[in-house]
């Protein structure tokens, strides 16, 4: 079994920074990451809201924290984790092909977005986006169109109407009593969408869909999938979590267990962003 001090499962943001600061307290840390360093951003086409960038992509952004990690000597192992034991002093992390102890553990494995099970993905920042608060700036005074289930992108559709022309949301089910009530004139809500597609050449165009088998279209510059999203907290049933099944944790980001830390997305916390993970990564990377 490898031995540590600080072992860091997840290799997004959240991660990198709670290594980069238990890195530089003089601790031997590692980052366990299945896929690659970076984590989200790497399907994030435009960022404009980091510090010091006025505009940036994810990749570049990836590249520079994959160029720090390396710079600091931090040790990054690649290894899916599929079990954890934190009932000792000692906690186990169980990976597909090795163990792993350390005495501080930090969650930082982000959370999934639930998809649209249609073409979306070859079109994933290329008009698609799973992130009003992210993207709503990007299609300033535009038309824009939300994929919704029993109500799930009204946040967003109220987030997309402060700044685009019109919102559109394309919901699944029966949703004519909220459009009854619906006092935004820039959101109009469409029912019981199905086969909802996109279509585009180099990027979106349009959307189609049917309601009740007659095939509708929308030409628009965005569709945000709204879908609902959860936390990748199955392994963690031993913390405690909140009511959405994001793991509760202090204000030095330490979970109910301690030694067991929480960062970044995974993380109960009301805003999901990088500066958010960047930040929750430093607290708990000086207190791991
Ligand atoms: C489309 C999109 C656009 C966005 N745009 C912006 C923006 O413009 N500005 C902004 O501030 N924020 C933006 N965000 C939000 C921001 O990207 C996230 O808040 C941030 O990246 C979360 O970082 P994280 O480290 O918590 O999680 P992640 O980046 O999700 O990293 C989690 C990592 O853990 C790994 N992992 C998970 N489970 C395991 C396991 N069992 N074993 C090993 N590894 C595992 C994953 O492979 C992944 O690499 C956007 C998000 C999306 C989806």
């Amino acid at each position: 079994m490898r031995k540590f001090d600080v072992l860091v499962l997840g290799g997004g943001v959240g991660g990198m920074m709670s290594a980069i600061y238990a890195k530089r307290r003089g601790k031997n840390v590692a980052i366990i990451e299945e896929m690659m360093l970076g984590g989200v951003l790497w399907s994030i086409e435009k960022i404009e809201n980091f510090p010091s960038y006025s505009e940036v992509s994810g990749a570049t952004l990836a590249e520079n924290f994959i160029k720090q990690i390396k710079h600091l000597g931090i040790k990054t192992i690649s290894d899916e984790i599929i079990d954890v034991d934190f009932s000792s002093e000692n906690k186990i992390l169980v990976g597909k092909k090795e163990k792993y102890s350390a005495k501080s553990v930090i969650i930082a494995s982000g959370l999934t977005y639930n998809k649209l099970g249609s073409n979306e993905d070859e079109f994933l920042g290329r008009g698609v986006s799973y992130c009003a608060v992210c993207d709503a700036n990007f299609y300033k005074d535009k038309a824009v169109v939300v994929a919704s289930r029993k109500g799930s992108g009204i946040k967003g559709a109220l987030e997309l109407a402060e700044v685009c022309k019109s919102v559109t949301i394309l919901d699944s089910e029966d949703m004519s009593i909220y459009a009854k009530h619906n006092k935004n004139e820039k959101i109009k809500i469409i029912s019981n969408v199905k086969a909802l597609k996109v279509v585009g050449e180099k990027k979106l165009e349009s959307v189609t869909f049917k309601v009740e088998d007659k095939e509708e279209k929308i030409v628009t510059s965005a569709l945000f999938v709204e879908l609902g999203k959860k936390p990748n907290t199955s392994l963690f049933k031993a913390l405690k979590l909140d009511e959405n099944g994001y793991i509760l944790a202090d204000e030095y980001m330490e979970t109910s267990i301690k030694k067991v830390f929480a960062v970044g997305d995974i993380r109960a916390g009301k805003l999901k962003q990088l500066v958010c993970a960047c930040s929750d990564g430093a607290i708990a990377g000086q207190n791991a």
